[in-house]
C-alpha cells in the first residue's frame, strides 16, 4: 500500500500556491499519492490560475474543491482578515470531516494543513493521521505566533502602550513600526483569541513544516528549539522544508496570450535591465499611492513591467472599485484612469503595464528582470531569492513590514524607504531614487544588493539539493509518513 497524504489550503493563492508545489514535490520526489483539498472564496478564479500550472503538477495532483461557505452572519466589517480566514476554515470543517470519511480505503496517513487549518486536526485525529502543519511563512513569524499566548502583559503592554519592541525570546525584536494587526489592536480580543487559539494548536502538531530553511534563519530556529527559550512553548518538533515555490515550466491554458507578450517584450529588453512591480493577489494600493508610484517609475527612466490591480479605497476591507470616470475607464491612449494622464504614452518604450495578473515566476526567472518591487509577501519574497532578484520593499499587510526588515536589515537584499507602508503615499523622488538604487547597474549599492541576493540564493539551492538541509527534513517528514502507513498494514493483519 503507497503512502497518500491528503493538504489542506485556506483561501487565498499566497496558501495555496505553495501547498500545490508541496504537494508537487512529495509525489515526483518522494513518489507519495497526494490530495489537495481547497477551501476557495471564488473557485472560478482559483480554477483559471490553476491552469497556469504546468500540465505534469496538474495531472499528477488530485485537487478538490470544497464548496464555499458563507461566514456572514458570523463576520462583519470589524472583522480581522485573520479571523475572517480561521472563520471560513472553521466552517468548512464538516465538509473536510464527510471528504475524509467517504474516502475509499487506504485512508492518506497524514494531513498537512496551513496556519489557519489547524481546527481539522481533530478530524485527524478521528481518522488516526499525522497532523502537520505547513507554514508558508518565515521562521520570524512563527516565532511570533507561538510567542503571542504567552508573552507577559508587561511585555504587551510596554509594546502596544509604549510601542516599544516587542522582545520574543532569542529572536530579532519587533519594532513597533513593523508590528502586526494583532497588537495594533488591542480591542479586538476575536483576533487576540484567534491568535492564541492558532499557537495552541501549533504545539498539538506532529511536526511543522516552514517554508524557509535551516541556514536562512538559523538563529530564531535555535530559539524555537531551545527548551530555556521559545521550546517551552513549542513541543513539536520544527522542520524547515523551503524554499518551496513554483516552478518555472512554460505556462498554458488561459493567461498564454498575456503571459507570451510579456515574456516576449522582456525577450527585447538588455540583461538584468527590467524593474518588476507587483503588489500581489491580496491587496493593490490605493489611488493616490499608484499616482505617485507611477510618477516615480517614469522618472526613473527605468525599465519596468507593472502588475496594476484597481486601486482600494483605504479601509481594511477595501473592496475592489471601479473608477468610471464620464463612464469610461481608460484614457484615449490605453492608460488606466487611476494613473496619471498620458502615462502609457509617455513610457511605452520601456514600460509595460499588466493588468490584474502575471506569471510571476516565469518574470522573475528571465534575464532582464533585474529587480522587484513588491509587498514583500513571503511567496513572491522566495520566488525573487530562488532567481537571485534584489527588492524594493513596500510592505502592506499581515506579516509583511517584518519581511521587509528581514529582508532589508538582516539580509541586506532589499531597500526599503522606512516611510513605505500601507497607507503611506511616498513622494515621487522616493520612489524614483529607490528604483534608481536597486537597477542602477554602475551604482555601488545595486551591485552590493545583487551580490547579496546571488549568495542567499546559492544557499537556498543547496538546502534543496538531494543532502541539503531542506530536502533531508522533507525527506524525514515522508519517512514518518510510511512509517505510519506500515503500522497499520500490521495493525490490519493481526
Ligand atoms: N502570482 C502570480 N501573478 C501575479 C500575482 C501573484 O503568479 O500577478 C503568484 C505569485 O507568484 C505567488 C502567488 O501568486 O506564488 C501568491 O502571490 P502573493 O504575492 O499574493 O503572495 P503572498 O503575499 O500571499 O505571499
Amino acid at each position: 500500500m503507497g503512502s497518500h497524504v491528503l493538504l489542506l489550503s485556506s483561501p487565498g493563492m499566497g496558501h495555496l500556491i505553495p501547498i500545490l508545489e508541496l504537494g508537487h514535490r512529495l509525489i515526483t520526489l518522494h513518489s507519495l499519492r497526494v490530495t489537495v483539498l481547497v477551501v476557495a472564496s471564488d473557485p472560478s478564479t482559483v480554477q483559471s490560475h490553476l491552469h497556469d500550472q504546468p500540465a505534469n503538477v496538474r495531472n499528477l495532483l488530485e485537487v478538490i474543491f470544497l464548496p464555499p461557505v458563507d461566514i456572514s452572519p458570523h463576520a462583519g466589517p470589524s472583522t480581522a482578515v485573520f479571523s475572517a480566514v480561521i472563520l471560513m476554515m472553521l466552517h468548512s470543517m464538516p465538509l473536510v470531516r464527510s471528504f475524509i470519511n467517504e474516502m475509499r480505503s487506504p485512508r492518506p496517513s497524514a494531513l498537512i494543513v496551513d496556519l489557519f487549518g489547524t481546527g481539522a486536526f481533530n478530524v485527524a485525529e478521528e481518522f488516526g493521521m499525522l497532523k502537520y502543519v505547513f507554514d508558508t511563512s518565515n521562521v520570524w513569524f512563527l516565532a511570533l505566533m507561538v510567542y503571542h499566548q504567552h508573552r507577559p502583559v508587561s511585555v504587551e503592554n510596554r509594546h502596544v502602550v509604549d510601542h516599544e519592541p516587542l522582545d520574543i525570546p532569542g529572536c530579532p525584536s519587533v519594532v513597533y513600526d513593523d508590528t502586526m494587526e494583532v497588537y495594533m489592536r488591542p480591542e479586538n480580543r476575536v483576533l487576540h483569541e484567534d491568535y492564541a487559539e492558532t499557537g495552541r494548536d501549533l504545539a498539538k502538531a506532529d511536526r511543522i513544516l516552514i517554508n524557509s530553511w535551516e541556514e536562512l534563519e538559523p538563529e530564531t530556529l535555535k530559539a524555537l528549539r531551545d527548551p530555556k527559550l521559545l521550546g517551552r512553548f513549542s513541543s513539536p518538533s520544527i522542520y524547515p522544508i523551503g524554499p518551496i515555490v513554483r516552478s518555472v515550466k512554460p505556462i498554458g491554458g488561459s493567461s498564454l496570450d498575456r503571459g507570451e507578450n510579456i515574456l516576449s517584450w522582456l525577450d527585447q529588453q538588455p540583461h538584468e535591465s527590467v524593474l518588476y512591480v507587483s503588489f500581489g493577489s491580496g491587496r493593490t494600493l490605493c489611488i493616490e499611492q499608484m499616482t505617485k508610484l507611477a510618477w516615480g517609475l517614469e522618472m526613473s527612466h527605468q525599465r519596468f513591467v507593472w502588475v496594476v490591480r484597481p486601486p482600494t479605497v483605504h479601509e481594511k476591507w477595501g473592496s475592489l472599485f471601479k473608477l468610471e470616470k464620464n463612464g469610461r475607464t481608460h484614457f484615449d491612449d490605453g492608460t488606466p484612469e487611476y494613473l496619471p494622464e498620458g502615462f502609457a504614452t509617455r513610457t511605452k518604450e520601456h514600460g509595460l503595464v499588466v493588468p490584474m495578473w502575471a506569471p510571476q515566476t516565469q518574470i522573475l526567472a528571465h534575464r532582464a528582470t533585474g529587480g522587484f518591487l513588491s509587498h514583500c509577501g513571503w511567496n513572491p519574497t522566495l520566488e525573487s531569492i530562488v532567481n537571485g532578484v534584489p527588492m524594493i520593499c513596500w510592505p502592506l499587510y499581515a506579516e509583511q513590514k517584518m519581511n521587509a526588515t528581514m529582508l532589508s536589515e538582516h539580509l541586506g537584499m532589499a531597500v526599503r524607504s522606512k516611510e513605505a507602508g500601507p497607507e503611506s503615499v511616498l513622494p515621487r523622488n522616493v520612489i524614483e531614487a529607490m528604483v534608481r538604487e536597486v537597477m542602477g547597474r554602475d551604482r555601488a549599492e545595486g551591485k552590493r544588493l545583487r551580490s547579496t541576493v546571488r549568495e542567499i540564493q546559492r544557499m537556498s539551492n543547496a538546502a534543496l539539493d538531494e543532502g541539503g538541509s531542506s530536502y533531508d527534513a522533507l525527506s524525514k517528514v515522508v519517512k514518518q509518513c510510511k512509517i505510519r502507513v506500515k503500522e497499520a498494514e500490521e495493525r490490519a493483519h493481526g
